[in-house]
Parts: C-alpha cells; sequence; structure tokens
C-alpha cells in the first residue's frame, strides 16, 4: 500500500520512509503527535502531495517515486496518477465544501467531471449515497446552512459517490461541536461495519480503538509502533507511545 514513503519539505524531512499496508477490507488508524506527519501521509496517498521517493500501490495501480541524481522527480506517468487518484478519496478536518454548490451538487461534481458520469448517473449515485448518511432530505440546501456535522455527513457523501477503493480520513471530528462528534462517528462506524478499506486519522482514541483492525503510532515521520488495538495496548514499548494520547 506505501512502501518507504519519504517526503520533503525543503530541509524538512516529514516522512521518512513509512511502510504501511491496509489490507483489502480493514480498518487502520493512525495516530501521534501534532507535526509528526500524519496528514502528509494522507495526502501523500491521495497524491494532493507527491512523495519524493518510494511506492504506493492501491487496489491494481502501483506507482513508484524517484528521484535522479540531480533530485528531480522521475519515472511519472501522468495518466497512472490520475488512475490512482480515482481509487482514493479524503474527508478533511474542515469540511471542504464548496459553498456555491448545493448538498447534491457538491456529491455529484466529481463523479461528473473526473469519472465523466451523466448528471443523471451521478445524481442517482449522489441521492444513494445521501441518503446512506442521512442527509437525502437536505439534497437542495447550500453548505452554509448546515451544522458541522451535517456537512460533514456530506462530505462522506461526497467521498464515497467516487466508489473509492480506499477511504481516507484526516481528523474527521476534530473541527465539530461536541454533540456532532457521535454522528460523524457513527457514519464512519456503519462504513467499518460493510467492509469499507479506510484509513483515519484520529485523536478519538477511543473510537480507533473499538472500529480499527490495526493501530499505527506515527512518531517523527516513523512508524514507532503497529498491530492490532490489543496488541498495541498490552505491548509495554507501544503503551509508552499511546499513553499521551489514551
Ligand atoms: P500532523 O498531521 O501529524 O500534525 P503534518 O503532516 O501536518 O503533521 O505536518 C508534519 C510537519 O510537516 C510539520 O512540521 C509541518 O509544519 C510540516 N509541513 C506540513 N505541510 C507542509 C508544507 N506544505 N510545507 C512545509 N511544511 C509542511
Ligand atoms: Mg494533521
Amino acid at each position: 500500500m506505501a512502501n518507504h514513503l519519504h517526503k520533503h519539505f525543503g530541509e524538512l524531512e516529514v516522512l521518512k520512509g513509512v511502510s504501511l499496508e491496509v489490507p483489502e477490507g480493514s480498518v487502520t488508524s493512525i495516530i501521534g503527535a501534532s507535526g509528526s506527519g500524519k496528514s502528509t501521509l494522507l495526502r501523500c496517498m491521495n497524491l494532493l502531495e507527491r512523495p519524493d521517493q518510494g511506492e504506493l500501490a492501491i487496489a491494481d495501480e502501483a506507482i513508484r517515486f524517484d528521484r535522479n541524481p540531480q533530485g528531480d522527480i522521475i519515472g511519472l506517468d501522468r495518466r497512472q496518477l490520475q488512475r490512482l487518484r480515482g481509487k482514493v478519496t479524503m474527508v478533511f478536518q474542515q469540511f471542504n465544501l464548496w459553498p456555491h454548490l448545493t448538498v447534491l451538487g457538491n456529491v455529484i461534481e466529481a463523479p461528473m467531471r473526473v469519472k465523466k458520469l451523466s448528471r443523471k448517473r451521478a445524481t442517482a449515485l449522489g441521492e444513494h449515497y445521501l441518503e446512506r448518511v442521512g442527509m437525502a432530505d437536505r439534497r437542495d440546501a447550500y453548505p452554509a446552512f448546515l451544522s458541522g456535522g451535517q456537512q460533514q455527513r456530506v462530505a462522506i457523501a461526497r467521498a464515497l459517490a467516487m466508489e473509492p477503493r480506499l477511504l481516507l480520513f484526516d481528523e474527521p471530528t476534530s473541527a465539530l461541536d461536541p454533540e456532532r462528534v457521535n454522528e460523524v462517528l457513527g457514519v464512519i462506524r456503519g462504513l467499518a461495519d460493510e467492509g469499507r478499506t479506510m484509513l483515519l486519522v484520529t485523536h478519538e482514541m477511543h473510537f480507533a480503538r473499538e472500529v480499527s483492525d490495526q493501530l499505527v503510532y506515527l512518531d517523527q515521520g516513523q512508524i514507532a509502533c503497529s498491530g492490532t488495538p490489543e496488541d498495541v495496548f498490552a505491548d509495554p514499548r507501544c503503551r509508552q507511545f499511546m499513553a499521551p494520547a489514551a
């Protein structure tokens, strides 16, 4: 899935060779201190950031990133990048809905533009996933008229409407009022129960323990500890990392 990924921002090495396997149909949660590289890892997996080095494989698509001796990134096939992008979608902390589009408009935009679906087909798909997150009755509303929890549920429907092979969540409840957190966690839990392949960055330790098949602790751009939640919490070496987060 991710193999020896490296990412620098100038002199700062943010990912120092991260390797991560997210088996099909399973949920992996990434935890770690602020600044440890969690968002950068997710953004690399989604190709919002381009890794400097390493390999990404999503479903049947694999891409290697490398540099020549001059430091230029080499060996990238643009069409392959596009195909890989179509297999991964992300839900952001700040929802990032388009304010000028309705709820339904937000959900059908990428299927129409990226996947070239007709408006009719995209709408059917969009309505299906809005139903799935309990937002079908607000399909004609604009984001500004929705609560944070409702906006995040629309953002999840938007991610699902691309029918990705991998769903990424970057702290999906961190921007929500406390009373809105559970409605979003409930949707994510339902997706986990359905067997969706998901990679989740979260500070909700209780939730992460409950829904994850695998927990990964990222420390300064390296995986310090990983395993099943049971193993990770039972291992004294891991627990020393988990303690501040738990
Ligand atoms: P986390 O999500 O774990 O809090 P990030 O991946 O956001 O961590 O950031 C890891 C480090 O990389 C931080 O030191 C951050 O300042 C730096 N960083 C992230 N994005 C950029 C960027 N676009 N340009 C420069 N530095 C960045
Ligand atoms: Mg982050």
